[in-house]
């Protein structure tokens, strides 16, 4: 008789989730009999789902290419086709979970609520006899002669590792696994954290708690890297909000620490700076008595606009008909683009998912490890992130999903 074989998906999360899913089924096609059992160190599996999105999941996007991913971008464009974001919307529609696209493209479940995905995701586990050990931090893995011993008392024919980054506010349980492919030799890229937001150098905290809708543009030693539209929040150590957290996947720490790169606000991107400079005209001409204080809270927050007067040097009273050119150019300047000094990115606490993490030349086309056979990874340990809009959780559904199939497509 076929003795079942004893699968550990290491780490609970939404790719542990799905791989677990993806590898149950795989077997029951293939008439393989097997225990599967989700090794969680948390007190509770999918905790980190409950807070994505705000709590509202942003679990996929309208347009995904590589184009929005950062790190082993070929490994992606090998994988992704495997379990698109089209087969993933139907593994939900097929678990009962409806979903609804935002106006940017943006996929939630249809209630809108985390919960509903990780209800969806946690059923199927129970109808698929998927076992959880919660409160169980795998830290070690060996090798046996027929498959690998966990904490050195728990046997597996084959493994999954899903363990996530070092992002989040959570306490984070990684470092035993990380150690453990350090240890086998694997590579991985350096860990730091991304999606967060940016210290600024001697940043002012005037500023603080000011939120505007803006465009940021990141450059490094004065080379425009990329810029980001969105919601610009102003906090006490420096520049936060989504425009801020997509530009970060593109700071690296060395250059950061040499001072690199500095963030570029534009605070009326609506209107160029030629169509700024002719309303001034205008409401000078029709206006002469305004202050200048007024005139730009007609176009800026007012904290804002009381900070670039004082950076220009401008009492905020002055009335527009006593304004030179050059000075009303040096204040329209500003609005449209101060320049902060980039001190450091926020720390992992702060972000949203780690950079770094395993290399693609470690793993075979199906998330096998090359150096651990039988051993397989997914999610955000491998050295793939994506920006903000729904990008990593599909990678996290994606990569579970290819690694839970052949994790049991490759048994001989
Ligand atoms: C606040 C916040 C909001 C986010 N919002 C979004 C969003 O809306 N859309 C989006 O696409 N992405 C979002 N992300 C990113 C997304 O949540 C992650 O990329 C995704 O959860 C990664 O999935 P994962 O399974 O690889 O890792 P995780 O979800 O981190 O799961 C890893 C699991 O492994 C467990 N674990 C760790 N070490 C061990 C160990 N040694 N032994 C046993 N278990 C272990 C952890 O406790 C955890 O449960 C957000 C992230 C944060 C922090």
């Amino acid at each position: 008789m076929q003795h079942p074989l004893h699968i550990a998906v290491i780490g609970g999360g939404a790719s542990g989730l799905t791989a677990a899913i993806f590898a149950a089924n795989e077997a029951a096609v293939r008439n393989r009999k097997v225990n599967i059992t989700l090794y969680e160190a948390a007190d509770r599996v999918g905790k980190k789902i409950l807070v994505t999105g705000n709590g509202r999941c942003n679990l996929t996007n309208e347009q995904i290419s590589s184009a929005s991913y950062f790190g082993e971008t070929g490994l992606f464009d090998r994988i992704y086709p495997l379990f698109d974001r089209d087969k993933t919307l139907s593994f939900f529609a097929s678990l009962g979970l409806l979903t609804v696209s935002d106006e940017a493209g943006r996929i939630y479940p249809y209630s809108r609520k985390a919960a509903s995905v990780l209800d969806a995701l946690l059923t199927e586990c129970a109808r698929l006899g998927i076992r959880q050990s919660v409160d169980t931090k795998i830290s070690s893995i060996r090798k046996t002669p027929d498959g690998y011993l966990l904490n050195e008392d728990i046997f597996a024919d084959r493994a999954i590792l899903a363990v996530g980054g070092k992002a989040g506010s959570a306490k984070q349980h990684t470092d035993g696994v990380f150690s453990v492919l350090a240890a086998a030799g694997i590579g991985c890229a350096p860990f730091y954290p991304a999606l967060t937001a940016f210290e600024i150098k001697g940043f002012t905290k005037s500023l603080k708690g000011i939120r505007a809708a803006g465009e940021l543009m990141l450059s490094k030693n004065g080379k425009t890297l990329a810029c980001a539209a969105g919601e610009i929040q102003y906090t006490e150590y420096g520049i936060s909000g989504i425009a801020a957290m997509e530009l970060s996947c593109y700071a690296e720490p060395e250059a950061i620490r040499n001072g690199a790169y500095a963030l570029t606000a534009d605070s009326i991107p609506a209107f160029a700076f030629s169509e700024l400079r002719a309303h001034f005209e205008k409401m000078k001409k029709s206006r002469p008595d305004m202050p200048a204080i007024v005139f730009l809270t007609g176009l800026t927050p007012k904290a804002l606009a009381q900070y670039f007067l004082k950076e220009s040097e401008t009492d905020p009273q002055t009335p527009l008909g006593d304004m030179t050119r050059k000075q009303a150019d040096g204040l329209l300047g500003l609005c449209k683009a101060k320049t902060y000094p980039v001190g450091a990115l926020r720390g992992f606490e702060n972000a949203q998912v780690m950079r770094g993490g395993i290399r693609a030349s470690e793993l075979t086309d199906t998330l096998q490890m090359k150096k651990m056979p039988g051993v397989y990874a997914c999610g955000e340990m491998i050295d793939i992130i994506g920006t903000c809009g729904g990008y990593n959780l599909q990678w996290a559904w994606t990569s579970g999903a290819v690694a839970g199939m052949n994790c049991i497509r490759e048994i001989e």
